[in-house]
């Protein structure tokens, strides 16, 4: 097959598409498992998705979180006992009825988040305030039953799902936990070029059963947001229901306030739709399955000397601690860059006969598309130096998308008419708070509220500025986003 018959057209100015073909192409995910919605992992899409887990894992464990694994099935009584938690979740849940022949007498829900699972039993591992605060988090597969159309990463039934849960003595512990939360975020993002904002959602946008919640979202190429990911508060709302209770130092009973962190799969997506190209997707270095590919240039008479050298370059770079490939397939050149530009890996490295007589590697970045040559001698600098440069400008590029994305506008006349001039994204403007106001400002951007734009990470606090409500004009310091989302 020539280089042509196989090219799959990529235009990722046609996103949504793009998205989907790219997911195929690349081999991320196998979307023809025959329940809607629950996808397959291919081996590389589960690579990349187990190295964004170990980021994750690394930023609990470093902060003083202990990984626990709850049982999939939770009781119909349990999942009842706080009422907002059933209204938002009830439409979305999968049920399990029968054991065997054998109509159960409680039904068992798949989790659609683990609440429910684990706070019955941290009502028995909280005794004291010695046992607080109590900080766990686990990385499972959640169900929800979708009915808006599914799409890999981004909107699916089956979510491969992280879930930190945390009791603390105070509501203020809970608070600092909140903006720990934040920290972690910010060195998430950084790990994965994802650049993002902290967004507090409007009351009637808020996670079922929270008092608050903050949105992790993103901004995609199609210029929709993206949430990754949300933080939570509750303070009293589960461990009463649940009587997670701890002795105070005061000889007295008190309930425990609470706090969740989630982030998903999304991360995938996010990371496949922002920084992919028409070639394919572009892997940040921390999370790609081979950080580089080594791809021999054949000569007549000279292939055996060649691939023994790939060879010793593989293990010499194995031993140096990076994920390396070597791509001896006996297939023309062209055709492996092809196939190594779709899977995104960061940097292809050539080593031919001249390359070996003058003791120099050729590297070539797939962010980029440069090449250079390097001395084979300054391995090591130069392999760290790429992987910087890669992670660097895929990030820089990410965060461009975000702040072009983003704009200032007083009016909802303004509003209209900025996005009649053909721009789009997140629009930031003052809302005095009536519902009513919202309304009309949903209804004429068609866009919906975002939230309320928090000032950097871990502050906690809302932007405040003065302004005036885009609907009603009257005066106000609160600041709201509007966008389209997935
Ligand atoms: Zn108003």
């Amino acid at each position: 097959m020539s280089d042509d018959e196989r090219k799959i057209v990529l235009d990722k100015s046609e996103f949504s598409d793009w998205y989907n073909n790219v997911v195929e192409v690349a081999g991320l995910s196998e979307k023809r498992y025959p329940v809607k919605g629950m996808n397959v992992w291919t081996p590389y899409g589960w690579k990349i998705m187990q190295f964004i887990d170990s980021i994750i894992r690394r930023e609990c464990d470093a902060t003083g979180h202990e990984e626990v694994n709850f049982p999939l099935l939770i009781p119909k009584t349990e999942f009842q006992k706080e009422k907002d938690h059933i209204k938002g979740f009830d439409a979305e849940v999968y049920w399990v009825t029968h054991g065997g022949l054998n109509e159960l007498d409680v039904p068992l829900l798949l989790r659609p988040t683990s609440e429910t699972a684990m706070y019955p039993i941290f009502s028995l591992w909280v005794r004291s305030h010695n046992d607080l605060p109590l900080k766990t988090y686990q990385i499972v597969n959640t169900f929800r039953y979708e009915t808006k159309m599914t799409r890999s990463f981004i909107r699916v039934r089956e979510i491969h799902f992280f879930e930190a849960h945390t009791c603390h003595d105070s509501f203020e512990d809970a608070e600092r936990q909140i903006r720990e939360d934040c920290a972690i975020m910010g060195r998430v993002g950084k790990d994965l070029c994802l650049p993002y904002l902290l967004i507090k959602r409007p009351e009637w946008d808020k996670f079922a059963g929270a008092v608050y919640t903050i949105g992790v979202d993103t901004l995609m190429p199609s210029m929709k947001t993206l949430q990754l990911g949300s933080i939570h508060q509750y303070r009293e709302n589960f461990s009463r229901p649940y009587d997670i209770k701890y002795e105070g130092q005061d000889a007295q009973f008190h309930y425990c306030h609470q706090t969740t962190y989630g982030m998903s799969e999304r991360l995938v997506g996010a990371i496949v739709g922002i920084h992919g190209d028409d070639k394919g997707v572009i892997l940040p270095p921390n999370i790609a399955p081979f950080q580089f590919v080594i791809i021999p240039i054949l000569a007549k008479d000279r292939t055996e000397m060649v691939l023994e050298e790939a060879k010793k370059l593989l293990n010499e770079m194995r031993e140096m601690g990076y994920r390396v490939k070597l791509d001896d397939r006996d297939q023309r050149p062209g055709s492996k860059h092809y196939d190594w530009e779709i899977k995104g890996v960061p940097i292809r490295i050539e080593i031919g006969p001249r390359d070996i007589e003058k003791g120099t590697l050729v590297f070539a970045r797939r962010d980029l598309s440069t090449k250079s040559f390097i001395k084979r001698s300054d391995l090591k600098v130069e392999a760290d130096r790429a992987l910087n440069q890669v992670q660097d400008e895929l990030l820089r590029r990410a965060q461009e998308i975000v702040e072009k994305g983003v704009r200032d506008v007083d009016s909802l006349d303004d509003g209209i008419k900025l996005l009649g001039s053909g721009w789009d994204g997140i629009i930031r403007t003052h809302w005095c708070g009536e519902m009513d106001c919202a309304g009309e400002m949903e209804k004429g951007l068609d866009r919906t509220f975002l939230g309320f734009p928090m000032n950097d990470a871990g502050s906690g606090e809302e932007e405040k500025s003065p302004g005036n409500c885009m609907f009603c004009g009257r005066p106000t310091e609160t600041v709201v986003m509007l966008s389209k989302s997935y």
